[in-house]
């Protein structure tokens, strides 16, 4: 059976090599497995046949039984049609095509028995279908009529006449032609009884031609089933498989550079959660395992503080520590906030940026090698081979959603043992994703603000209230105040970006004569843009204009004032991070979100989500909502294909959870799945291994 899952797809009946090529091109469907795992997107109930008496143009898509009284093309040019006069014995109704006429003539038969389906519209007093699907009435297929399903196809593929019906009869095909004994499971017998599951070859039937709506959700919950459980098992696996494999530097002591900064040069109190999370941290170094934490914390919940006491107790123990941020502004600014800090101690700290070259750069890279460098701060600079630590015992990746996972599994390869890792991240990621992305990763929170810190108020204003607004940013910064206006800018189309960007610049140029202006973007050489960020933080200048180059991680405490302008162009996690740029200080501070009148539903959830909150695992929550992880950011470029066939994590959230532990009774029971029963789900978790290699290097 195995065999059969694995062929070729351009084997199955009706489908040939040109076919084939468009089936893999369009779909990745290669082999006839894939095709069985390609899942309709939504079912029609057909168990209704409806009398053309009862029909009227209100209705939704219907069907109805019956037979051409008589055929016609009637029309010159566009609109040129062919109209087939339907009749069940009730009525008639005019069933109407208008493309593809070329293939319709001559197909269909007066005087044979069809089932129609479509939506009926009133026209001229008489009843219409346009585009109706139709088939044969024969006493199986109407048998078979429970809920219909309905695929995606393309544009390319409707043109080949590979239509959703076309797949439909594929499918139906390819299921006839399989015995259901010939079905092998996937999944093992107990598993099978122990949770109620369909078998799958049940399963794989239901879904593509449920008989019911319950047998439907039995197929579903089936198939989501073996979907999360072998993703689960996978990470759980390669967890242990990884913690048998590596020991971590045991870092006993916290050391002499913890114990003087964190009592003689600490510039204040730590939060409460700041000393849970450094107490977690400690305890792990100290453990002789190798740390790989996740550091979920706000924006402006003070991480840096903890990445660098992290940092501190590596380097008491003889090793060195790297920082890495996703932006050379953020990595700048890493480098001075912590230069700073620790300048009466006796901690050498070096910047590293792909814009540092020549002399500079080799004389750091000397004083690495040698270990003269004690923490050693960067951007993916940090990678490059040329990059050697004499003794690498800790690694802080900031903002961890801006980097691969590539990039991040190169850190380990700059040693034989692998040093403590540190990830931190603003962007909270629902417990749900976290299991399914990071499930190796143990995770610590920062789930409270420095003190003093007012809760920064959110405001949705449409282009045309913009008179008001500039008042209100007049008052702001004759109190002494900066603010930042932020335009959006989308890859794909940079160069209108850049003019919204020019323009909102020019005018607010002209709007406000009397103040200093800076502006930032992606375009300017890092040099320049830092400058202008250095200009703003002096408050040289008053308004910075930029677009989302700001977005992570800088810090002007004295800005109270974020502009979202075209605020609709923004994903939920995006706009979080913009406005966490402002409410640093212990002013009031004000997030003022722009828009369009005209806004999509989504949109206006979104705004109205950022207007009510400042929790950022609230927005992460309703951002998985709203958009589906595929789209959140950090799970596209964390290189996992996140491309689940048919659970969702947003949805699925419980069974994910119910499915994990399974999952987790079985690694406890059975590790290397040895008793026999178990051997099937051995082979099955090989199999998905070889097919998403990513996932082995996630952490
Ligand atoms: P983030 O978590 O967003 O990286 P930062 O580490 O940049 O936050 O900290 C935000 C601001 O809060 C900084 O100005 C920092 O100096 C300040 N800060 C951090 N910890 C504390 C604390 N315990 N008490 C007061 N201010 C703090
Ligand atoms: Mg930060």
């Amino acid at each position: 059976m195995i065999d059969l899952f694995q062929r070729d797809i351009k084997y199955l009946q009706g489908v040939g090599p040109q076919r084939a090529t468009l089936l893999q091109k369009e779909l990745q469907i290669a082999s006839f497995g894939d095709l069985l795992y390609y899942f309709p997107y939504k079912y029609v109930d057909k168990s209704k046949i409806y009398t053309i008496s009862q029909v009227d143009g209100n209705m939704p898509y219907i069907q109805l039984k019956g037979k051409f009284l008589h055929i016609e093309v009637v029309g010159e040019g566009r609109s040129r049609r062919m109209v087939g006069h339907f009749s069940d014995g009730t009525g008639v109704v005019d069933l109407v095509w208008f493309k593809g006429l070329k293939f319709l003539i001559g197909k269909y038969k007066v005087g044979v028995e069809y089932l129609v389906f479509g939506k009926p519209t009133v026209f001229n007093g008489r009843i219409n279908i346009a585009h109706p699907d139709i088939d044969k009435a024969e006493a199986a297929v109407i048998e078979e009529m429970g809920l219909r399903p309905y695929y995606n196809t393309s544009e390319r593929m409707k043109r080949s006449s590979l239509n959703s019906q076309a797949l439909e009869q594929l499918i139906r095909h390819l299921l006839q032609s399989i015995e259901k004994e010939r079905m092998e499971e996937t999944l093992s017998p107990t598993l099978i009884a122990k949770h109620g599951l369909l078998s799958l070859g049940e399963a794989l039937r239901q879904i593509h031609f449920p008989q019911s709506p319950e047998m439907l959700r039995k197929a579903q919950y089936r198939l989501k089933f073996e979907e999360l459980f072998y993703i689960q098992l996978n990470i759980l696996r390669y967890s242990k498989e990884r913690r048998q494999r590596y020991k971590g530097f045991l870092m006993e002591t916290v050391g002499d550079e913890f114990l003087a900064f964190y009592h003689q040069y600490l510039p204040f109190e730590l939060t409460g959660a700041q000393k849970r999370v450094i107490k977690e941290i400690r305890k792990d170094m100290g453990s002789g395992k190798q740390m790989n934490r996740l550091l979920q914390g706000d924006v402006g919940s003070g991480k840096t503080l903890v990445a660098l006491l992290s940092m501190l107790i590596a380097i008491g123990n003889g090793y060195q520590a790297c920082l890495m941020a996703p932006t050379e502004i953020l990595a700048t600014q890493h480098y001075e906030t912590i230069s700073q800090l620790l300048m009466d101690m006796n901690v050498k700290v070096e910047l590293l940026t792909g814009n540092i070259k020549g002399k500079r750069r080799a004389q750091i890279l000397s004083d690495l090698s040698s270990g003269d460098v004690d923490i050693l701060i960067g951007t993916h600079a940090v990678l490059e081979d040329a990059v050697e630590f004499s003794a690498l015992g800790m690694v802080v990746i900031d903002e961890q959603h801006r980097f691969g996972v590539a990039q991040r599994a190169k850190l380990w390869t700059k040693n034989t043992c692998p040093p403590h890792i540190l990830v931190m991240t603003a962007t909270p990621i629902p417990r749900t994703l976290a299991m399914t992305l990071y499930g190796d990763l143990e995770v610590s929170v920062i789930d409270e603000l420095p003190p003093g810190r007012k809760p920064i108020q959110t405001i949705h204003r449409y282009d045309a209230q913009r008179a008001g607004l500039y008042n209100f940013l007049r008052e702001q910064i004759e109190q002494g105040r900066q603010v930042y206006i932020v335009y959006p800018l989308i890859q794909e189309s940079e160069k209108i970006d850049l003019k919204n960007l020019e323009d909102g610049y020019q005018q607010i140029v002209e709007t406000f004569p009397q103040y200093r202006i800076s502006k930032v973007h992606g375009k300017m050489k890092p040099q320049e843009k830092e400058a202008e960020m250095q200009r703003f933080l002096r408050r040289d200048t008053q308004i910075m204009v930029a677009t989302t180059v700001i977005e992570v991680g800088v810090n002007v405490p004295n800005a109270s004032v974020m502009v979202i302008e075209n605020a609709e162009r923004f994903g939920l996690s995006q706009l979080h991070q913009l406005r966490g740029r402002v409410g640093r200080g212990a002013e009031q501070s004000y997030c003022v979100l722009i828009t369009g009148y005209k806004l999509a539903e989504d949109t206006r959830k979104r705004i109205g989500i950022m207007v009510q909150t400042n929790d950022g695992f609230e927005i992460a929550e309703a951002d998985l909502q709203l958009r589906g992880p595929g789209d959140l950011e950090g799970t596209q470029q964390s290189g996992i294909a996140f491309d689940l066939k048919i659970a969702n994590i947003a949805r699925d959230g419980q069974l994910l959870q119910y499915v994990r532990e399974v999952a987790e009774e079985l690694i406890e029971s059975d590790p290397n799945c040895e008793r026999l029963e178990n051997q099937i789900i051995w082979t099955e978790l090989a199999k998905y291994r070889k097919k998403n290699q990513n996932w082995s290097l996630i952490s």
